[in-house]
């Protein structure tokens, strides 16, 4: 059985762990340094506020250690939060986390009357996909040997980069389990 470490610290990460374990995987939430002293096939970013949860990776003394699994090729799927966490650069910010995907994200990049907001849209490799936005970040431009997945009006909300995954909204939050899927193909 695949083992998925879900990051807990703050944000929709039982969404995540609940989808995954309809898919067959087992789910461990990542809460300390400690928990991140076993095995895992995966890794969960989910979304929240990827300032607080930067700011509490560092505390804890989780960040570096989960780079460098990540470097190291251990699969990823990063939600919202999530895919800024993996970013390596963060547009009007000249803090970034891991920055593991060669990328430039804008924060909060829709306005304020498209702070959350629904769709369906293409993704490469899937299909149509369910796609549900909250304060999302949109890629603005990607690096070398990042492939983009989804766009959505014009903007890049999905790339995948080695065995990373990103995308700029909530797939845990709606019930269609593609991204899941695609994400445990990688393991
Ligand atoms: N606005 C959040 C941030 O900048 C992301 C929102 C989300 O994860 N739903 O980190």
């Amino acid at each position: 059985m695949k083992k998925i470490g879900v990051l807990a610290l703050q944000g929709a990460f039982i969404e995540h762990e609940k989808m995954l374990e309809k898919l067959g995987a087992s789910c461990v939430e990542l809460r300390n340094k400690e928990d991140l002293k076993q095995d895992l096939d995966g890794l969960v970013l989910p979304g929240g506020e990827s300032t607080v949860q930067g700011k509490l990776l560092k505390e804890l003394e989780m960040d570096q250690e989960l780079k460098e699994r990540i470097e190291n090729g251990t699969p990823v799927l990063g939600t919202c939060a999530g895919m800024i966490l993996l970013a390596s650069d963060i547009e009007n910010q000249s803090q970034q986390y891991f920055g593991t995907i060669p990328m430039c994200v804008k924060r909060n990049a829709y306005g304020r009357q498209l702070g959350s907001f629904h769709t369906t849209d293409h993704v490469k490799g899937i299909g149509e996909v369910p796609m549900t936005f909250i304060r999302a970040p949109y890629v603005d431009h990607v690096g070398e040997g990042v492939k983009v997945l989804a766009e959505v009006e014009g903007k890049i909300v999905g790339v995948q980069y080695k065995k990373q995954l990103a995308f700029a909204f909530h797939p845990e939050l709606d019930n269609d389990k593609a991204i899941h899927q695609k994400f445990l193909e990688l393991i």
